[in-house]
């Protein structure tokens, strides 16, 4: 991203350069001249880091007059991501993720995840990976207990989308904390009223603490949900048939779970794939040695180190 950024302020250094040249001496023939330039066959070379020859361009370049202003764009989006990550002490500027893509994946029940009539009663499938060759994760934070108003100032400078798993019991105390999360573009969604071991409860009992959810959410954040994480990962079929009868469609659980202090894998490579769900909690330092903050470094610091953006599951899902 960098090199991108840079060639496009070279290029519009050169294209500057060009104009005042010809502005001194052609008048108002200038901005004819351009556009021919701008037309022109790209020279080799023309995509290193020098500034490239005269009348050089690149072959798919915006028109010259929002060549400027493109350039500028970008390099002050650049500009900010630079700055926000020195600010939040990130040694490297987090990627950005591709825009959302043209046709969404086919999301099944990841294998051995399937309840009994999984595809027959068209349950909420249960997975842990979104099916995608980019390398991208995404984050979901859990329960809501921590509310760090840091927190929301991190992502918000950084850019970084993710969605929130809320449990009623943790969040109730203060719903605006998790309005601002919403206003800031983030999905809230269903983590039940009490974090209970479902498979433990009576079909009725599952379906009040989903359904019962589902109405609170309506309720404090204007819409019910239409994805469902189970506490703990754990389910059985009586859990996907009543959040099915909820409105949920979607049941993600996590492929890594990230603390302060270290990594969890779910996988024997101990590594992350295109498309993994990663999961974290809202935890301050009571329950560990760090802020939520500290978590987002950690979690910023792998997956940038190892070229995986962060993107919106609400684009794949
Ligand atoms: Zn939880």
């Amino acid at each position: 991203m960098r090199v991108v950024v840079q060639n496009d302020i070279n290029r519009a250094y050169g294209n500057r350069a060009t104009r005042r040249r010809r502005a001194g001496v052609r008048g108002a023939l200038a901005a004819l001249a351009l556009a021919a330039a701008v037309s022109g066959c790209t020279q080799p070379g023309a995509d290193k880091a020098a500034p490239p020859a005269h009348g050089a361009q690149p072959l798919h370049a915006p028109p010259a007059r929002a060549l400027d202003s493109y350039a500028s764009r970008l390099r002050a989006a650049y500009a900010a991501r630079v700055a926000a990550a020195k600010r939040w002490g990130l040694a490297k500027v987090p990627l950005q993720a591709p825009p959302a893509p043209a046709h969404k994946p086919e999301i099944t029940a990841r294998k051995g995840f399937e309840v009994d009539d999984q595809e027959e009663l068209n349950l909420p499938p249960v997975f842990t990976t979104i099916p995608t060759k980019r390398k991208i994760v995404f984050l979901t934070i859990d329960d809501g207990e921590n509310k760090d108003p840091a927190f929301l100032r991190m992502m918000s400078d950084l850019k970084i989308p993710y969605t929130a798993f809320l449990s009623n019991y943790l969040v109730k105390d203060d719903y605006g904390y998790f309005r601002k999360m919403q206003a800031q573009g983030h999905t809230l969604n269903n983590h039940t009223l009490t974090h209970p071991y479902l498979p433990g409860l009576s079909y009725a009992e599952q379906k009040r603490e989903i359904c019962g959810m589902q109405d609170i959410m309506k309720k404090q954040f204007g819409q019910a949900p239409t994805v469902f994480r189970p506490p703990y990962g754990n389910y059985n079929h009586d859990t996907l048939v009543a959040a099915k009868s909820c409105g949920i469609k979607y049941a993600p659980i996590w492929d890594e779970e990230v603390f302060v202090d270290h990594w969890e894998y779910r996988e024997d490579d101990r590594s992350l794939h295109p498309g993994d769900i990663v999961l974290t909690h809202f935890r301050g330092r009571a329950d560990w040695k760090g802020t939520m903050v500290d978590d987002m470094r950690r979690f910023l610091g792998k997956v940038t180190a190892e070229g995986y953006a962060v993107a919106r599951i609400e684009d794949y899902l």
